[in-house]
C-alpha cells in the first residue's frame, strides 16, 4: 500500500494543501525588502500572489495580505 513516502499522508492532509490558507505574515530583510511567508511551512515565498507554495505546495489566499 505504501510506496513511498509522499503517498503516506492522508487525504485530510492533501485536502489541507489545497484549501487556501490565508497568507498574513511578512518578513522584511535587511535591505527593507518584504517577502510575504508562508502560512505553512514559513519560509519566504519569491512571488507575490503566486497560487501555491514552491517548497510545500499549500494553496494560498492572499485576500488578507496588503501593505
Ligand atoms: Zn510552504
Amino acid at each position: 500500500m505504501r510506496r513511498n513516502s509522499k503517498e503516506s499522508i492522508t487525504a485530510e492532509t492533501a485536502l489541507s494543501y489545497r484549501t487556501p490558507l490565508a497568507v498574513t505574515e511578512t518578513f522584511t530583510y535587511k535591505g527593507g525588502y518584504e517577502f510575504a511567508v508562508c502560512p505553512r511551512c514559513h519560509i519566504s515565498l519569491e512571488r507575490e500572489y503566486q497560487a501555491f507554495c514552491d517548497r510545500c505546495g499549500q494553496a494560498l489566499d492572499w485576500r488578507k495580505y496588503g501593505r
